[in-house]
């Protein structure tokens, strides 16, 4: 097979890392990938919002299949571009990918097929009215832009100045231009949270590992939101009642909701769960894999990744498995200086054919560009260090001790990834039933 990966981030170097695995796999290209991914597969430059010049690419390149990491592309509506040529893509349709694209309609959906989820106190299209209403409610409250933010456009705002001034930012300054619009509040849950993911063909499903990411940019899960500074995935981490739980109540209903209101899903359904003492909920849907999630989770496919998403992009994922390497694995995402908020770029990095001697780590990259022989930073998140391991503390160890190596000016990351977490998650303690 010939894969064309669409993407630049550590997301996609890991899901090109782990195609180039596959006894399959006869070529990878990525576009427009990064200076990891370069080194290893042919990198394309690309316009990940242009999707008929993306069309176009798979098309001139032969792809047999088209693996897009983003959301974007897919909220656009790629799948029903590839589909209308027929072209071999995997990620969902236009109509399907609105449970990321929307928050409001993934509200609607989640209410039309009775899935689990925090209450809607109300959506709004005027500031005045969500301020209005915000007098009605009791603090936490969280308020979430409707539209696709880059990660940005969620506030679990504990008072009720700080959720008047994310209305204010969202609707009157326009901070997120039309993905704020319309602005969501609903209920704050508690309760442990968990990325629960599967690879569909739109009717049989196959459950990835579970994982845990940390968004907050500092120890102790302090500091602003980021993309993510770090995930892990470990066996026994979830127990086969509360998977099993996750999927009659949250991913089946999903699936099949997703099918009988037509809309075609092929590709990754990422649940973003929270664990609360009345049962898992949903926080998120994504309609891709997530990032970093991706990195822990690569590491750990023991079987041919290509097989498995040429099924599910061709209706026969009832024929094949993804088997998991027994143990875990961790990512420690390193980060510029400053970075969730303004940052340098441009710094040269030191140290990764050191951190690449460890066995069991890998380095992916995620903002990077090489000139030369030689890597520079080129965004907030640049490489997410990923080890593999017995257990996670083993794994957790050798992906800071491979992290030690690598220097650039200003960088940061967190010391405490995976390192205070349970092996098993349970339900968290949620007082609002
Ligand atoms: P989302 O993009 O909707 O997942 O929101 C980003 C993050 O905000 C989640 O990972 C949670 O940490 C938090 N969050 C979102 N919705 C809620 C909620 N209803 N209750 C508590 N935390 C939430």
């Amino acid at each position: 097979m010939r894969i064309l990966v669409l993407g630049s981030g550590g997301r996609e170097h890991a899901l090109v890392w782990k195609l180039l695995q596959s006894r399959s796999v006869s070529h990878v290209w990525c576009a427009p990938g990064n200076g990891g991914i370069c080194a290893e597969a042919e990198c394309v430059e690309a316009d990940l919002r242009d999707i008929w010049a993306l069309a176009d690419l798979a098309a001139r390149l032969e792809a047999d299949l088209t693996v897009v990491g983003p959301e974007a592309p897919l909220v656009l509506g790629i799948a029903d571009e590839f589909a209308r040529r027929g072209l071999a893509l995997l990620g969902p349709s236009k109509e399907a990918a609105k449970l990321e694209g929307s928050k409001v309609f993934a509200k609607e959906f989640m209410a039309r097929h009775k899935i689990p989820t925090s209450r809607t106190y109300g959506v709004f299209d005027r500031a005045n009215a969500a301020r209005e209403a915000l007098k009605t409610i009791a603090s936490p409250v969280v308020l979430k832009a409707d539209g696709l933010c880059a990660g940005k456009g969620v506030l679990v705002a504990s008072e009720h100045r700080e959720a008047g001034a994310f209305i204010a930012r969202a609707m009157e300054q326009r901070e997120f231009g039309e993905s704020g619009s319309l602005l969501l509040m609903e209920e704050a849950l508690r309760g442990t949270e968990l990325s629960y993911i599967v690879l569909t063909d739109g009717e049989h499903i196959t459950p990835l590992a579970p994982t845990q990411d940390h968004k907050r940019a500092f120890e102790g899960d302090q500091g602003p939101n980021t993309g993510g500074m770090g995930a892990y995935s470990a066996d026994g981490m979830l127990s086969p009642s509360l998977e099993d739980q996750i999927l009659s109540t949250i991913v089946r209903p999903a699936i099949a909701g997703l099918a009988t209101e037509g809309r075609a899903y092929n590709g990754f359904l990422y649940c973003g769960v929270m664990l609360t003492s009345a049962g898992p909920k949903v926080l998120e849907f994504n309609c891709r894999l997530g990032d970093p999630e991706t990195q822990p989770l690569m590491m750990r496919v023991g079987s041919d990744l290509a097989q498995a998403l040429q099924a599910a992009a061709e209706g026969h994922l009832d024929e094949v498995q993804i088997l998991w390497k027994p143990g875990a694995s961790t990512c420690v995402v390193m980060a510029s200086g400053g970075y969730p908020g303004t940052f340098d770029v441009g710094k040269r990095i030191d140290g990764l054919e050191q951190a690449a001697e460890f066995t069991g780590a890998k380095v992916f990259h995620a903002g990077t560009r090489r000139k030369d022989d030689t890597y520079y930073t080129c965004s907030g998140r640049v490489l997410g260090v990923t080890a593999v391991g017995p257990s996670l503390g083993s794994a957790t160890d050798l992906a800071y001790q491979a992290a030690q190596h690598i220097k650039f000016e200003g960088a940061h990351y967190r010391k405490d990834i995976a390192r205070h977490s349970r092996q098993t998650l349970a339900a968290g303690g949620d007082q609002s039933g």
